[in-house]
């Protein structure tokens, strides 16, 4: 019967198979992440969920560079990367309460990783810091909400967040970056890793509304009609 076909299944479908090879460095957070980290750490409930939007719309950006280099530069990249589907996939684990966002994307080299997952590069995220400090603490609420924060809003909900990563450009190594959000990351090498990027994110237990397939599922509605991209949750296309 067709409801029970269109029904997305409760239990994801991305295992985690990548291992870290050798030993981690550890990197301490810039002060304006810090600072941001913070910021985050005590947002409001309402504003939580808004960091599906931001890795969908990285991993929209991430597809995009790869579609940029096929049409330009071609024989850049990796050539299994001509194989991988343009999707952006979701995988919602409500037994072991994770999310897992993954793109076939342009991925991540180790000073990419460290540049763009270590310290606040983009002007957004400036911009939301300087609003910040020039707003009233009334207003102060809605902002997280209204600017997003990129990347780091995902350590708004999670224990721990693992980042698997590697770049789409020929002769690429795989990295995986780690943070529980407390100052700190590690970086180590990694094998298994697909061109691209696969963000784990283990939820805090007063989180676990996000390994939730419906609430999941209403809030990428919400949000991410202006998808260039499928997204695919728990193998099902939306
Ligand atoms: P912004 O998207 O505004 O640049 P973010 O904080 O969302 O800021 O992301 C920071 C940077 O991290 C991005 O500019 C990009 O270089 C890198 N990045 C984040 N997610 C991904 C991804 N899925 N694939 C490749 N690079 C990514
Ligand atoms: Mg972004």
């Amino acid at each position: 019967n067709k409801e029970e076909e269109d029904k997305i299944p409760e239990e994801g479908n991305i295992s985690v198979n990548e291992k870290t090879i050798g030993t981690a460095t550890k990197h301490e957070f810039k002060t304006e992440t810090k600072r941001l980290l913070d910021i985050v750490a005590k947002s409001l409930y309402s504003d939580k969920e808004v960091f599906i939007r931001e890795l969908i719309s990285n991993a929209s950006d991430a597809l995009e560079k790869v579609r940029y280099l096929q049409l330009t530069d071609e024989t850049v990249l990796d050539e299994t990367v001509a194989a991988n589907p343009a999707e952006i996939h979701l995988s919602i684990n409500k037994s072991d309460r994770t999310i897992i966002f993954q793109d076939f994307g342009i991925g991540m080299n180790e000073d990419e990783v460290n540049n763009n997952l270590g310290t606040i590069a983009n002007s957004g995220t400036l911009a939301f810091l300087k609003k910040l400090d020039q707003s009233s603490a009334s207003a102060k609420e809605n902002i997280i909400g209204q600017f997003g924060v990129g990347f780091y809003s995902c350590l708004m909900v999670a224990e721990k967040v693992e980042v698997y990563t590697k770049s789409a450009h020929k002769n690429a190594k795989g990295y995986c970056w780690t943070s529980d959000g407390s100052g700190s990351y590690d970086v180590a090498e990694a094998d298994g890793v697909t061109c691209g990027t696969k963000i784990v994110i283990h939820l805090r237990e007063d989180c676990k509304q996000f390994a939730d397939i419906q609430n999941v599922q209403r809030i990428i509605k919400r949000y991410s009609n202006f998808v260039q991209y499928p997204i695919v949750l728990n193998g099902k296309r939306l």
